[in-house]
Parts: C-alpha cells; structure tokens; sequence
C-alpha cells in the first residue's frame, strides 16, 4: 500500500467528470487500499479518486474516531434524498484551510458496488451522509469552493498563494546552504 499524492484546488483536473468502473480487478482494489491509506494519513474521513488523479467513481469513507471502519463505494449513486436538509462544516483534502458551512439533504440512500463486486445499499445521515454526499461530488467535479461566496473564496485563495509563495522564497534563500 502507499500514500498517493493529492491534486489541490485549483487543479482543473479535479473539475473532470469520472467514469464508471467495468471490472472489479487487482487494480481497482489496489486503488482502493492505496486511497484509504492516503485518506487515513491525512487524518481525512473521505476520499474520492479525482483527488488522486485517477478519473473512475470510486470513493472511499471512514468517519469513525479510531479509523477502523473503512467503507468503500464503486459506482456510488444517491438512490433517495431526504426533503430535510441539515448543516455541517465541512473540510476538504484537496482545499486544505478552507472550511464551509454546507446544507444539503439530511439523510440520503446510496447504492454502490462493494469491492466484492456486492450490490450494497448503504442509508447515510448525519455525519456519513454529508460525507458521502461531499465524496460523490466529488466524482462530478463538484468542489466545497461552488457553495463558498465569492469574497471568502478570494480571501482564501490569496492566502494560500501567499502561503506557497513564502515558501517557495524560503527554500530559494536556504537553497544555496544545501550546495
Ligand atoms: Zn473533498
């Protein structure tokens, strides 16, 4: 298993739509177990593969506090969407320091397949179900950035810039020490 890189916001490749899984082969779960490795290292609770650069609906989930509940989800689609909606703050890996207050359905029914190849039917709220419905986005090129107002938003991008910048600055002032 290894921990794979992450693409960030803006990358446009995080924008693309993902396909559908055919078979369920040694890669697919090797995807898998490489992303719940990559998720589990970064302390996250969600992981789609668009933020691994791998194109195809799978996501992986794990919102227990001991991370020992690892739920992987093929070809996920939301079956039902409860009228209730319900607010969480939510985070992202590929936008790290940006969080936002997100209203979306309270609880949905997801079907997927498993990584057995089992057709699951999975009832998510709460917690689970802001999270699976966050990951799925994710499969369509939805980013948390869509729902964040325009001012934040450039707030938080000039920020980070700054942030890459400062460090970009520091690395090529203690470059030459490394010589
Ligand atoms: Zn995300």
């Amino acid at each position: 298993m290894s921990i794979l890189p992450l693409l960030r916001d803006p990358d446009p490749r995080l924008r693309k739509l993902s396909r559908r899984i055919g078979a369920l082969d040694k890669d697919i779960r090797q995807l898998a177990g490489n992303m719940l490795d990559t998720m589990y290292q970064h302390g996250g609770c969600g992981l789609a593969a668009p933020q691994v650069n791998t194109r195809l609906r799978l996501i992986v989930v794990d919102i227990s506090s001991r991370g020992d509940s690892p739920l992987v989800l093929i070809n996920p689609i939301i079956a039902r969407l409860d009228n209730e909606l319900s607010r969480h703050e939510e985070g992202c890996l590929s936008i790290p320091g940006l969080y936002a207050a997100m209203r979306r359905p309270a609880s949905v029914v997801v079907t997927a397949l498993a990584l057995t190849g089992k057709c699951i039917e999975l009832e998510a709220s709460g917690w689970l179900g802001a999270v699976v419905q966050h990951e799925i986005d994710h499969l369509d090129g939805k980013l948390l950035t869509d729902a964040v107002a325009a001012k934040e938003l450039a707030r938080y991008r000039k920020q980070t810039r700054q942030h890459a910048e400062f460090h970009r600055k520091r690395r090529s002032f203690f470059l030459p020490l490394h010589e």
